[in-house]
């Protein structure tokens, strides 16, 4: 284990999402606790874990090999990302449905 926080896999995080995280707030599914991801613990070997702070449990796993990121995240009851633009709640596939004679 390390002494390591969130604020340690910024980078990795970024590439990720595609967007700052650190500042972006969590909800831990075994514990119910809210924390910024800054705030986790990094655990690092071959892959990378992000542990909650109040009760270590695994919020995220990444590992990446050939150019490829596998993430899983078993322990986000919530991840709550800041959208750059807003979203439209039309189901998919609604603007690009043909139309029929
Ligand atoms: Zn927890």
């Amino acid at each position: 284990m390390t002494g390591w926080d969130g604020n340690a896999v910024a980078g990795l995080l970024y590439d990720l999402f595609g967007q700052e995280m650190t500042g972006v707030g969590a909800t831990c599914a075994h514990c119910g606790r809210r924390s910024l991801l800054a705030r986790t613990r990094v655990f690092r070997g071959p892959g990378t874990v992000l542990l909650c702070p109040a009760c270590g449990g695994s919020m995220l796993v990444v590992c990446v090999r050939d150019g490829i990121a596998c993430v899983d995240a078993p322990g986000f009851a919530t991840l709550a990302v800041p959208l750059r633009e807003p979203v439209s709640l039309r189901p998919v596939g609604d603007q690009s449905r043909p139309r029929t004679a």
